[in-house]
């Protein structure tokens, strides 16, 4: 099929040669262009229909072309497109930063507008170092940050320096800061000699350590709440993020929360922090924020850090950072109608029957000999596969067995994205039942095609 005159055969090879494709190789890219999508199914250019079995890319919430949101779009393109924040302002973010505050845990009161998730963590970041060389009495001994070995909190060298994926980030070390890094709290690949049930308190106590010894240099810990998604979606024990937020406090250390794949729902709550009570000091935001249609994200924060950045003009106690599309009209207009929607369409209240027919059909693959763990929480859920089962030895990295898994569910009419060996679900909230049963369908066909030959 052509597109708008231009031949099919040529897109693609524009595609394969001029458009440089992130976390691709592009080497061996086989081009999938979509052109459109209606709910929870993308449109390929030769008409072929796909589920979003992964909310292209985690962040699609209420489908696509939902007319509530596409319709606050365009009456919000019919006002202005954009204008700028640095010192200024528009109606339909301030009252985005109205509602979030609303919404999100309590003490959470300001909000600063970016437009990603790297971006999000970035402000996130600076703002809690540039705190402590402005609360009274500074603190500017305070300049490293505890993170866990296999967090993902996007692409920038800030939010890179707090990343623990080595794959991908091992490379930039020379370029990044220093930070104390801890092991990932896994629940499925527990250290020796620790029991399931003491896991949350093991790895608290290796937290508090170097709180204890530390506390006076440290700006931060910076946490996935309750999942490490990147890493191959990691889930933490019950008790780890209350007590993380617990231990930040006993030391005055500031949490900084990066829900931007685990917010807007995906748990069952609308905040992953909401399942374990915990306010923290930052919030951050994106993907979901605009139902996956727009670039958006925020950075919530509490009281205290905003008076710290108040003064005249000439002290420069002001927050010098921001893009040029902070705030932009249309993602917050995007933002405000996924929000609406919530409420008219009662997502999170119709939520866990779709939660408990995912997990309902995924647990027959416990059984598969190749897949050593099927873990879910509310719609994220993640099938590992490995190699051997008893070891928990993974499949070698250059294997793509994920990969092959996703192209056999592609031949079913689903589209997915694995993570290494992960083969990762994450449908729109907005998934049927009938779509749940397809994927996973998909999927099962899949594990048996990719794992076959041993
Ligand atoms: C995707 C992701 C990011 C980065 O978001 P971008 O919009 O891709 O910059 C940050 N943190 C987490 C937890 C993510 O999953």
């Amino acid at each position: 099929m052509d597109w708008n005159g231009i031949p099919r055969e040529e897109l693609i090879r524009w595609d394969r040669t001029i458009y440089w494709h992130p976390f691709t190789q592009m080497a061996e890219y086989e081009p999938l262009i979509f052109v459109a999508a209606e709910g929870c199914e993308l449109i390929d250019i030769d008409g072929n229909r796909y589920i979003d079995g992964v909310s292209s890319l985690w962040c699609n919430i209420h489908g696509h072309r939902h007319p509530r949101i596409d319709q606050a779009i365009r009456e919000q393109l019919d006002r202005v497109a954009h204008v700028t924040a640095l010192g200024c302002s528009n109606p339909t973010s301030i009252v985005l930063a109205k509602r979030l505050v609303e919404i999100a845990p309590s003490g959470l009161t300001r909000v600063f507008f970016s437009d990603n998730g790297a971006t999000a963590v970035e402000v996130a970041l600076k703002m809690a170092f540039q705190y402590w060389r402005q609360c009274r009495p500074p603190r500017p001994e305070k300049n490293l940050y505890v993170a866990l070995e296999g967090a993902y909190h996007g692409d920038t060298l800030g939010a890179v320096s707090v990343g623990g994926v080595e794959r991908f980030h091992a490379m930039f070390r020379p370029l990044l800061f220093p930070c104390i890094r801890l092991p990932a709290p896994d629940t499925y690949r527990t250290p020796a000699g620790v029991p399931a049930d003491r896991l949350a308190e093991y790895h608290l106590g290796l937290l508090e350590q170097v709180l204890r010894e530390r506390h006076q240099e440290i700006v931060a810990v910076v946490v996935e709440p309750l999942i490490q998604a990147a890493a191959g979606m990691i889930f933490h024990p019950p008790g780890y993020l209350r007590g993380v937020r617990e231990l930040t406090q006993k030391y005055d250390v500031f949490l900084i929360a990066d829900e931007v794949a685990v917010g807007m729902g995906r748990t069952g709550r609308m905040f992953a922090c909401e399942h374990e009570s915990v306010s923290p000091d930052f919030l951050c935001l994106a993907k979901g924020l605009t139902g996956g249609y727009l670039p958006l994200a925020a950075t919530l924060t509490t009281d205290r850090v905003w008076e710290a950045f108040l003064g005249r003009y000439e002290e420069s106690r002001t927050f010098f950072h921001g893009h040029t599309y902070t705030g932009n009209p249309l993602g917050a207009a995007a933002a405000l109608a996924t929000l609406a929607i919530f409420e008219e369409e009662q997502t999170l209240a119709k939520l866990p029957p779709k939660v408990q027919h995912l997990a309902e059909r995924l647990a027959p693959l416990r059984d598969h000999p190749h897949v050593g763990d099927v873990r879910q929480r509310g719609l994220i859920a993640a099938v590992e596969l490995v190699r051997d089962k008893t070891t928990k030895e993974p499949y070698p990295w250059g294997e793509k067995r994920g990969f092959r898994v996703c192209q056999v569910a592609r031949r079913h009419g689903v589209w997915l994205r694995p993570l290494g060996n992960v083969i990762v679900i994450m449908p729109p909230l907005a998934i049927s039942l009938q779509q749940i049963e397809r994927i996973v369908e998909a999927i099962a066909d899949g594990i048996d095609w990719a794992t076959s030959d041993c």
